[in-house]
């Protein structure tokens, strides 16, 4: 089963972890469609890597490093704001279908499926979703919803301004 890898596609991950293997790449955020609705625009890219290894109990592991700008959406004006995305964290692996239930407790480590490869784009992707904010705003002074003309153009689009256009008498009382 050789061949020329998919650039983002690991081959054999659990070797991968027992030669203490190292891979890096980029990918593309208009690749990964599922970050989309939390984000102002899909422009640039994030970079990557991962290494392998053993945790304590030597369970194969991957450790991921993700960083790169994105543009989220503040939660107050709802204009871009830029995000500096810098994500560490560990999963470890196992067979498909060995994966041990999950729990609630939030100190049990996280598990992926391990099978005879392992799409790191998905992986990143689902890691990025996992760790992105809830919620971000901008700075004080630094967020468009602070200033006096953004107040202004809100009110004049309020929904009770919209509301009082249709409670004329006309329509009130129509039988
Ligand atoms: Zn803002």
């Amino acid at each position: 089963m050789s061949g020329p890898a998919a650039p983002h596609v690991l081959d054999d991950p659990l070797g991968f972890a027992r030669v203490a293997g190292q891979h890096h790449g980029q990918l593309a955020v208009s690749a990964m469609p599922r970050l989309h609705d939390q984000l102002a625009g899909d422009a640039g890219e994030v970079k990557y890597s991962v290494r392998g290894g053993f945790d304590q109990l030597g369970r194969p592991r991957m450790e991921l490093e993700v960083s790169g700008e994105l543009k989220l959406l503040c939660a107050r004006c709802a204009k871009p704001l830029d995000y500096a995305l810098a994500l560490r964290t560990r999963v470890l692996m196992a067979q498909p279908g060995a994966v041990p239930q999950e729990d609630d407790d939030p100190a049990t480590p996280e598990w992926i499926e391990a099978g005879q490869e392992l799409n790191l784009q998905v992986l990143v992707e689902d890691e990025i979703l996992l760790g992105l904010p809830l919620s971000v705003r901008h700075a004080q002074g630094q967020c468009s919803s602070e200033t006096p003309e953004a107040f202004g153009k809100i009110t004049a689009n309020s929904p009770f301004a919209r509301l009082a256009s249709l409670l004329e008498p006309g329509q009130t009382n129509k039988r």
